[in-house]
C-alpha cells in the first residue's frame, strides 16, 4: 500500500529527506544516499532541520513533484498525522507516522518502524515468538514494538513504564494486542523479569554512558536464555552488561536499517539494497557520522 511504480531513471532530479529538531546526527542519509546511487536513482536525501512551528511549512513543501517523501523523527511522527491525506493501517493503529510519500501531491504516511523492528527480532530470536516479552518505555517507539511482536504472536508483552498511565493508554490504544501495563519500579523487576525471554529497552536512555532504563545488576533476574535488545544504536551500557552476563543482545541498527529498507521501497518502487545500507549504516556509525 503507498508502493508506487518503479521511478523513471529518465527523470528526476528528485529529493528525500529526514525531518525532526534535531537531524544533525541522523544515520538516515548515510543509509539512504548510497542505496539511491547504487540503484542509479537520480535523489538526494537529505537532513531537513524542522523545529515544531515550522513542520506545517515543511510538510506543504513535500507536495512538489521534485520530492519523493520524507523520513520523520523525533519530536514530529504524531504531528504530522493531521497534515497527511491518507495514512496506511499501521500508522493509524500506531498513532505515529516515522514515513511520508509524495503520491502524485498527495501525502500518504505510513510507520515503517513496526516493519523494521520485526524482522530486527525475528532475526535475534531465529523466528521463535516470545512467549513473555517485556519492554521498557511506553512512548511512540514502544507501540511500534508491541504491534511487531503482536504480528510475531508474542504470547504476552509487558509494557512498564515510569508513567504507569502512560502505559495503561498504550495497552487500551493497541487492544486487544495482548499487553500488560505496569508501573517501572522494583516490584515490576523482580516478577517480570526471571519470565521474560526478550526485553527491550525502548526508552529515550542509553545515548550517553551512565544512562540505562534500569540497574544494571537487576539483569541477573533474566533467563540464561533471554535476549535484550536495545533501540539505541551504539553499545549502550544496558547491553554490555547483559553481554557480560552471557546474554544474547541486539542494538537498534538493523530496525534503523529495516524501516529505512521499507520506506525506501515505497519512496522509489525498487527493492532496497538492504546489506548495502547496512554496511553503509555500520559504517557511519564507527565514524561517528
Ligand atoms: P518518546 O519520547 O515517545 O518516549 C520516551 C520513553 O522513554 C518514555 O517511555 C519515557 O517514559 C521514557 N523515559 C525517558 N526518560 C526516562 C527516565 N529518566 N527514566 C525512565 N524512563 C524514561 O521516544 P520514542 O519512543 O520515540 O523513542 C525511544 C527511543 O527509541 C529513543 O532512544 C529513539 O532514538 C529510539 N528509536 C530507535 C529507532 C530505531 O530505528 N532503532 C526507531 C525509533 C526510536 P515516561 O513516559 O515516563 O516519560
Amino acid at each position: 500500500m503507498g508502493q508506487r511504480a518503479a521511478l523513471d531513471p529518465a527523470g528526476g532530479p528528485y529529493r528525500l529527506g529526514v525531518i525532526g529538531d534535531p537531524v544533525a546526527h541522523s544515520l538516515s542519509p548515510a543509509l539512504h544516499q548510497p542505496a539511491l546511487d547504487q540503484l542509479g536513482i537520480p535523489a538526494v536525501y537529505e537532513r531537513w532541520h524542522t523545529p515544531a512551528a515550522d513542520l506545517a511549512k515543511r510538510v506543504k513543501s513535500l507536495r512538489d513533484p521534485s520530492i519523493l517523501g520524507a523520513s520523520v523523527t523525533v519530536p514530529h511522527k504524531i504531528a504530522v498525522m493531521s497534515m497527511l491525506d491518507d495514512l496506511s493501517a499501521a500508522a493509524r493503529r500506531a498513532g505515529a507516522v516515522n514515513t511520508i510519500v509524495n503520491r502524485d501531491g498527495a501525502l500518504f504516511g505510513d510507520n515503517t518502524d513496526i516493519y523494521g523492528f520485526g524482522v530486527a527480532v525475528s532475526d535475534a530470536l531465529r523466528g521463535r515468538p516470545p512467549r513473555v516479552a517485556v519492554i521498557l518505555g511506553a512512548g511512540g517507539a514502544a507501540r511500534a514494538v508491541v504491534l511487531a511482536l503482536e504480528a510475531a504472536e508474542a504470547g504476552e508483552i509487558v509494557v512498564a513504564n515510569r508513567d504507569e498511565e502512560r502505559a495503561a493508554r498504550l495497552a487500551q490504544d493497541l487492544d486487544p494486542a495482548p499487553v500488560r501495563p505496569m508501573r517501572l519500579d522494583e516490584d515490576f523487576l523482580t516478577e517480570e523479569l526471571p519470565r521474560a525471554e526478550l526485553l527491550v529497552n525502548a526508552t529515550s536512555l542509553g545515548w550517553h554512558p551512565g544512562e540505562t532504563p534500569i540497574e544494571l545488576q537487576r539483569l541477573d533476574l533474566l533467563p540464561a536464555s533471554a535476549v535484550v535488545a536495545d533501540l539505541t544504536y551504539r553499545d549502550t551500557d544496558l547491553l554490555l552488561a547483559a553481554q557480560a552476563r552471557g546474554l544474547k543482545t541486539a542494538d537498534g541498527l538493523p530496525m534503523l536499517v529495516h524501516q529505512g529498507a521499507r520506506a525506501f521501497e515505497l519512496w522509489t518502487g525498487s527493492q532496497a539494497p538492504v546489506a548495502a545500507m547496512l554496511g553503509a549504516a555500520q559504517a557511519a556509525r564507527a565514524a561517528g557520522t
